[in-house]
């Protein structure tokens, strides 16, 4: 800014030259004018090589921001609870992180700098215009205080509008990444007209948005430039008039008009820069949204890790709800686990078996009463430590664009290469993974090779395994194997289940039969306890459930007498 004030006494300097050197012509003073001519040369390369410095610098500290604020607002995001991501789509996030950072470099690289530079031009030009001649100064400035009150309206209106259009470009990208990221479904439903139908439509809300802060800014902005031309008009009907009585010189008439001529361009940048203005503070105040907004769930500040213990779990009268109108996903749920012990988890779909697991692993804290690992409150805990103890396999096993040998060791990166490939074999994955072009090499995820869904699982409990944790959870892990492959991984898992307390969910006897006690869960409820041989006498739900999940009916387990 500095630099720009600067550069910008070089061009208020340049019409007072201009003056002397008017003077100097009609006064035949030739020297005099090779001395103006030579000053305003040098004042022109000099705000030439300001100009440069001024650009450079602010180009630097305009990136510089955009890539703190970027990793600031990717580190915020990865910090908050899984909750806030419920509750926000993807696409509207990714426009804060990208569109919204722009329009706050555009602001500050140039908006700024052009505001800044621009108002000084005017106050100084005032300044100096008010010194050569104070009338004359009055007569020209007399449709400044107007300009202020249109520039003044011009916010007032633009600043909502600017909000608006930003938040639709949001809906936009929102629109745009659903589509891509659902591709599998628009294509095999032949929705692709219904998709660019809905894409439309959010185009066309942007546009229409777009179109209103045109129109607000097609209004003003003219308006806000031709205000000056009215006091040009005016001092070259009063200075003419004043230079012909001989009241003032041609060198200072000629000084004005050069002024008054000068001062347009600024006039017109500070409605511009107000515009970039507008634009970036509605940017920033989405983009602040997500920065101010503190993760609900975090470790307190005198955290512990997560005592030692062999992973006894307690849920004391244990409830949880989404949201403040959302009706509650579990209640009154008081459950022990010993440690080491094998948990199957069954109940109908909806029936809260995933929110319970979520709750042991703190991916949400529950809206009344406490979960407790080893005798410590999950809340007292640190989360990572907590974290670091207990390994989760969810249904739709997500693989990251890397390769399988990182995918398997994503827990523990730290992890050789023979306990990788021991946990692929625990868990039936190695013998596919040899298969594969780069074996463990192989490139998998959005960028790579396509796994299939039963394929993505066993990498995935690979995974988990190798993080080797206390708390193990299988929640629907291994639904989209076949039995045979199923069967084939009972024995890797065993293993992997041995000393470690393992929650598993599922509906399939096999997967059941991994358990030695089965907690049944029915509306968010625990309606009954006990063993397979237990359940399946005294429970309809259970027979029901497993029943209809029963897909291999070769499967019979070892031990249990089984009516189904
Ligand atoms: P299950 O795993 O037994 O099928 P869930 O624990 O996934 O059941 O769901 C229990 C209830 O909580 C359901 O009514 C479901 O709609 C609701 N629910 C689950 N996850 C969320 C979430 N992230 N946000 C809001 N509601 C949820
Ligand atoms: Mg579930």
């Amino acid at each position: 800014m500095v630099f720009a004030w600067m550069a910008m006494g070089m061009t208020v300097l340049i019409p007072l030259l201009v003056g002397m050197a008017t003077n100097a012509v009609s006064e035949s003073d030739m020297g005099q004018l090779w001395l103006m001519v030579g000053a305003i040369l040098a004042a022109a390369v000099l705000r030439l090589g300001l100009t440069l410095i001024r650009r450079i610098i602010a180009g630097r500290v305009s990136l510089a921001v955009e890539f703190d604020l970027r990793q600031e607002v990717y580190t915020h995001l990865m910090s908050l609870e899984l909750g806030f991501f419920d509750r926000n789509q993807t696409g509207q996030l990714m426009s804060r992180a990208t569109v919204d950072l722009q329009a706050i470099r555009f602001f500050l690289g140039y908006g700024l700098i052009f505001f800044s530079q621009s108002l000084l031009t005017v106050l100084l030009a005032g300044a100096v215009m008010f010194v050569i001649n104070p009338w004359l100064a009055a007569i020209a400035l007399a449709p400044a205080p107007f300009m202020v009150f249109t520039a003044l309206r011009f916010t007032r209106q633009s600043r909502p509008a600017m909000q608006e259009v930003q938040q639709r470009v949001a809906e936009l990208t929102a629109q745009a990444e659903e589509s891509v990221t659902g591709i599998r479904v628009v294509k095999a439903f032949a929705r692709e007209d219904h998709q660019f139908e809905r894409f439309q439509g959010a185009v066309d809300r942007l546009f229409d948005q777009s179109i209103r802060s045109t129109r607000i800014q097609a209004f003003f902005t003219p308006l806000i430039g031709a205000l000056p031309q009215i006091g040009t008009a005016l001092v070259l009907l009063v200075g003419g008039h004043a230079v012909l009585n001989g009241t003032i010189d041609l060198g200072e008439f000629t000084a004005f008009y050069v002024y008054m001529l000068m001062l347009a361009g600024p006039l017109r940048t500070v409605g511009m820069a107000l515009g970039m203005g507008q634009r970036a503070i509605a940017a920033g105040n989405r983009l602040f949204e997500v920065l101010d907004r503190e993760p609900e769930l975090t470790s307190k500040p005198d955290a512990k890790p997560l005592p030692a213990g062999g992973g006894a779990v307690r849920f004391e009268d244990v409830s949880l709800s989404y949201g403040p109108e959302a009706p509650a996903a579990l209640r009154g749920i008081d459950l022990e686990v010993a440690a080491g012990s094998r948990i199957a988890l069954v109940g109908p779909s909806g029936s809260g078996k995933t929110s319970l697991a979520a709750l042991l692993a703190r991916l949400y804290d529950p809206t009344t009463g406490s979960v407790s690992i080893d005798g410590a409150d999950l809340r007292d805990v640190d989360l990572t430590s907590l974290r670091r103890q207990i390994a989760y396999v969810s249904d739709d096993s997500f693989l990251f664009s890397d390769t399988i040998a990182n995918n398997i060791s994503y827990a523990r990166s730290d992890a050789t290469r023979e306990e990788v490939e021991r946990a692929a074999r625990l868990a039936q994955a190695s013998e596919f993974i040899e298969a594969l072009p780069d074996g463990y090499e192989t490139v998998v995820g959005e960028r790579g090779l396509t796994l299939s869904g039963g394929q993505r699982q066993r990498v995935a409990i690979s995974r988990a395994l190798l993080a080797d944790p206390r708390i193990l959870i299988l929640d629907d892990a291994t639904s989209s194997l076949d039995a045979t492959t199923e069967q084939q991984i009972r024995s890797g898992l065993a293993e992997a289940m041995a000393d470690r307390t393992t929650f598993v969910i599922g509906h399939r006897l096999s997967t059941v039969s991994l358990a030695e006690e089965i907690v049944l869960l029915d509306d968010g409820q625990i309606v009954d306890r006990g063993s397979l041989g237990e359940l399946t006498d005294r429970s309809s739900l259970f027979r029901e459930l497993i029943g209809s999940g029963g897909e291999d009916p070769l499967f019979v387990p070892e031990d249990e007498e089984v009516a189904v």
